[in-house]
């Protein structure tokens, strides 16, 4: 019997690109945005990263400068194409979406990814892979730090990943073995408060620190500390504790929540001020948390 050898691209659906940032994971970094999420955080401050689109077209009429048209593909699907020459970046696009999404989102092979790494990799130290929640195209991610590590001529760049922590166990095994490091959001200490502001419970998220823990591989917790609505100083004492066990080579960045793209509810609650982050770092440094980092810029 013939057997055919099929080749399988993997493929992302990626919202941005950065090609230089000092602030996702140590050093400058070449940083990835995967579109979709699996939580629907009422504070998100990027909404139209959450959805997939699924070319419903809703959004191609509404564009001022006719970036938007939908078109047949050739297996008779309707897709909408985005001509980024036209567009005027005005998120009128973004606004109008019923599925917080973005009609501009572009597909990259993992050989795509590869030639905007290669490209750039003079001027980096490492690339991170966020969201959306990056992990929910894992292979994507996996084979892409695969051939990141066995290429000589970008192995010297750290590869992370930048995540909600809902990933299980098996998906973070899989990818560990190439995986430099992660930073994972703690968005509240009680499951409930959990619950309420992501619509998910976080037993997973700490299965995640423990494990990124246990193999050194949590290069940061992250904290966004919204004060009326987080649960992080009514719990400080059992978050104090945990925090402190944690391998001494993770930080403890806090942020401080600010109304920028955020929408709905989240847009009546107080913003985090100064006063209200240095409070909340000296309580967790009086407790024992060592490296804590605050955000470099509150705006309030
Ligand atoms: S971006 Fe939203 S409105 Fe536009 S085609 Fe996709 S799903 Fe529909
Ligand atoms: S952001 Fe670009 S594609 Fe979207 S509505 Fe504005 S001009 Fe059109």
């Amino acid at each position: 019997m013939n057997k055919r050898l099929i080749t399988v691209t993997t493929v992302a659906t990626v919202s941005k690109i950065l090609n230089f940032s000092c602030v996702d994971g140590p050093g400058n970094r070449l940083v990835i945005f995967l579109q979709g999420c699996n939580y629907r955080c009422k504070n998100c401050h990027n909404p139209h990263t959450i959805g997939v689109c699924d070319h419903c077209g809703d959004c191609v009429s509404h564009c001022p400068a006719n970036a938007l048209s939908i078109r047949q593909n050739g297996s008779g699907k309707s897709q909408v194409i985005w001509e980024q020459a036209l567009c005027t970046h005005c998120d009128t696009c973004l606004n109008v979406c019923p599925k917080q999404s973005n009609p501009k989102t572009q597909r990259y092979t993992v050989e795509e990814m590869l030639a905007v790494v290669r490209k750039n990799s003079l001027f980096i130290t490492g690339v991170t892979v966020t969201g959306g929640e990056a992990t929910l195209q894992l292979n994507f991610i996996t084979e892409l730090f695969t051939q990141i590590k066995a290429d000589p001529a970008l192995n010297h760049l750290t590869c992370m990943i930048d995540s909600n922590g809902s990933l299980n166990e098996t998906g973070w095994l899989k990818v560990m073995p190439v995986l430099d490091g992660a930073m994972i959001d703690l968005k509240a200490w009680q499951e409930e408060t959990h619950l309420w502001i992501t619509g998910r419970d976080n037993h997973r998220v700490f299965k995640t620190l423990n494990l990124l823990a246990e193999q050194q591989k949590l290069h940061e917790v992250r904290l966004l500390h919204i004060p009326s609505v987080t649960d992080f100083q009514a719990e400080i004492d059992d978050l104090a504790d945990y925090l402190s066990q944690l391998p001494i080579s993770t930080q403890v960045r806090l942020n401080a929540f600010q109304h920028h793209g955020v929408t709905g509810e989240a847009l009546e609650w107080p913003v985090c001020t100064k006063e209200e982050i240095e409070t909340l770092a000296q309580q967790l440094e009086k407790r024992g948390v060592k490296n804590v980092v605050r955000p470099a810029v509150v705006f309030s």
